[in-house]
Formats: structure tokens, sequence, C-alpha cells
């Protein structure tokens, strides 16, 4: 039974479906990102052309992932919450959000005006905001684009910057093991598109790639500091950066995530809303598994005074419990709202060889309010490295938005 309310929003959609179609018949302008350099000369030329036609691949991937319908008419039925606070799952159709419509008019825009966005497109050689890096010296060397960028490779980064020995060992790990991580990727059977390293091989080896937690203490985990990385394709800080579409802010930021086996991604949360599907599943009988609630959840204790949740680990709703199988052809496509609370438990290895998750990752207002990524606290400080089963504190007090 349709309800007023569904009603509404299909209606909502089917008129924002129908304002995106006749945009792309309208002339496009596109406004990029001050700090885009644009290559000279042949050599640099050609080297920006192919990493260009990959990343339009990929974002025509993304652009297919959004809008052919998998579990609703368009797009993929995404998990939101793996508890609702009463013990169910909640998912909604990912379509059916503001943010993913604009992305998905944004993307298509850019797929069909190729020429126009190119000139927000820039190979980051020369980028100056961050070091971005390269996976290893093997894939460097294998790839023209990734040998002309010079990248300093992600081992370099690891043996000369850091110091902590579990955090070396983890990025050794996973940099030395990059590229079969990313051969055993593969894509849901319903896309046609394949934005995996095996049709995209420059892109996956050219990409600025970030070692994010390394230095980052919050992340509480050595392994997972050292065995998390992750790379930004289109956004303010990827490949393509472009800020406005016909005077409309573009939001809209993709890339790629690798983590680790045997990994614990800290439960988190931001202002931007994120998406994720994995383009990996575990070996053996193992399982890559996530959480995810609204921040509001009945699940936390709200402490409204200091402005902050927690998970005290005894109550009768078990949070550790609900982790869900994350894998292509499992719930394959989350969507996680305004500071939802999430973390991700990579499998542990079951075979002789390291496994990793490699994801798609997106988000969609990457332009307005605070980006970062708040990594909530131990509950139990005295207890080192965090589990899924650890109570924890998230304190939205100490930022404003
Ligand atoms: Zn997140």
């Amino acid at each position: 039974m349709i309800n007023y309310a569904n009603f509404l929003k299909l209606f909502f959609s089917l008129a924002a479906w129908l304002v995106s179609g006749l945009a792309l018949c309208k002339p496009v302008e596109f406004n990029c990102d001050q700090n885009v350099n644009k290559a000279e000369g042949l050599e640099a030329k050609n080297h920006e052309e192919q990493l260009w036609l990959e990343t339009l691949s990929y974002l025509s991937g993304v652009y297919e992932i959004l809008t052919v319908g998998n579990g609703c008419s368009a797009g993929p039925l995404a998990v939101v919450q793996t508890n609702d606070g009463n013990n169910g799952i909640q998912r909604n159709c990912a379509i059916e959000y503001e943010d993913i419509q604009k992305t998905v008019k944004h993307l298509g825009l850019i797929i069909n005006n190729p020429q126009k966005a190119k000139k927000c497109f820039d190979t980051q050689k020369d980028y100056s905001e961050f070091q971005l890096y390269s996976p290893n010296k093997k894939m460097k060397k294998a790839s023209p684009i990734s040998n002309w960028l010079d990248r300093p490779t992600l081992d370099e980064y690891f043996e000369e910057n850091i110091e902590n020995t579990l955090i070396i060992k983890a990025g050794l790990e996973l940099s030395q093991n990059f590229e079969r991580f990313l051969e055993s990727t593969t894509m849901p059977e319903y896309l046609d598109v394949d934005i995996t390293h095996k049709t995209l091989k420059e892109l996956w080896s050219s990409v600025g790639w970030l070692p994010f937690y390394a230095e980052n203490s919050d992340a509480i985990n050595s392994r997972f500091r050292g065995g998390y990385v992750y790379a930004e394709v289109m956004g303010p800080w990827g490949l393509l950066r472009i800020s406005h579409i016909n005077g409309e802010v573009v939001g809209a930021e993709i890339g790629m995530t690798v983590q680790l086996n045997d990994t614990f991604y800290p439960y988190h949360y931001h202002h931007p809303q994120e998406f994720y599907m994995p383009l990996s599943s575990p070996q053996c009988n193992s399982t890559n598994k996530f959480f995810v609630a609204h921040w509001d959840s009945k699940l936390f204790d709200y402490n409204k005074e200091d402005n902050e949740i927690s998970f005290d680990g005894d109550k009768s709703i078990d949070v550790p419990a609900w982790f869900i199988t994350q894998a292509p052809d499992a719930a394959n496509f989350t969507y996680f709202e305004r500071n939802a609370v999430h973390a991700f438990k990579v499998a542990e290895n079951c075979a002789s060889e390291s496994t990793a998750l490699v994801s798609l990752w997106g988000r969609t207002t990457s332009r307005n309010n605070n980006q970062t990524t708040r990594i909530c606290s131990l509950e139990q400080k005295s207890s080192g490295e965090a589990s899924s089963d650890d109570g924890f504190v998230c304190r939205f007090e100490k930022y404003s938005y």
C-alpha cells in the first residue's frame, strides 16, 4: 500500500529525475577549483588523457551503480542502519536521498559533457596540498603514468616516516600485497561497467593514495592505522575538482578504500553523508562486517548536557552483535546518513596470504560544513586497542557544525 508520505517521496524523486534529464539538454557550465594544474607538453598531455579516460569510466560505473535498479526501481537498496533500534536492519532506496539525486545529476552532466569537465581534471603531479602516494615500486614501474607521476610509494612512506613497528608492519603488508588485493576484486553481476583494477589498471595504480590514519593516534588500532588507505578520483582533493556545475555546488566526492584483513576501523562519524560498495570478498567462510546506526539511535545513551553519545557494553541491545556481512553478492551497498555512527570489521586471515577489503567509496556533500571524520574514543581508556566489543563515546560537543 502506498501511503501519502511515500507517494510524495516518489513524486519528488521523479521530479528530480525529470529536472536532471532536462538539464542534460541545456548548455552546461563547469567551474573548477582554483588549484587545478593542467599538463603541458606532449608526454604530459598523453598521460593526462589516458588517466582522464579511466576516470570517466570509473565515474560512469558509479553512475550506473547509483541509477540501475537493484532492489529499487532506480539505484540500490541501501543498508542505512544495521540495527534500527528495534533489532531490525533498516534499508532505504539510495535514490530517495536528495544528496544522492544531486550526485547522480552531476555525474550525468560530467559523463555527457566530458570535454567541458576535463578542464577541471588534474593528474595531481604537482599537487601541493599534501603528499600523495603510489602503492609500491613494482606497480609504479609497471604503469607508464605512475612512473611519470613519480609519487613516493606507500612502502617508502611507512619505512621512512613511521616509528611504531606495528604500524610499519601492517603498512608494508598492505603496500607489498596491494596489486594482489586489487586483482581479487569483482563487480556485482547485474552491472555492466567494470570499475575494478582489471579494466582500469592505470587509474588504480596512479590515483593518489593516502595512508590516512598512520599518523593519527585517534584511530586507536596500530594494525588498522597501517592497514588502511584511500584515494580520491573526484572531489575537492581528487583528480577531478569541479566546484560548481551551472552555478550549483558539486558535493560529490568519489574514490576507493583498501582495508587490510584482521583490522577494525573503530566507531566513527562525520557530517557529510557517505556510501560504500565492497568490491572484494574474504577467503574461506569468513566475512567482512560493518555496523551503522543513527547518532540518535536508542542503542546509545545520549547525554544532552555534554552532547555526547555512548555505548557502555551493558545495555540490553548488544551493539557488537549488530555487525552485518558486507560483500559484493550480499548487502552490497551502504549509505550513512549525517553523523551516523559506523565501523568496519575486516575478516581475520584464514589462508597463508593476507587479504583486504577493497571498496568503492563516496561522499555527497564534500563542500559544505565540516568534513572531518571523528573517531569515537574508547570508554575504558586503559584498554588500548579498540575492538568492536568495546564501549565507546562519541563526543559531538567538541565540534561546532
Ligand atoms: Zn565514514
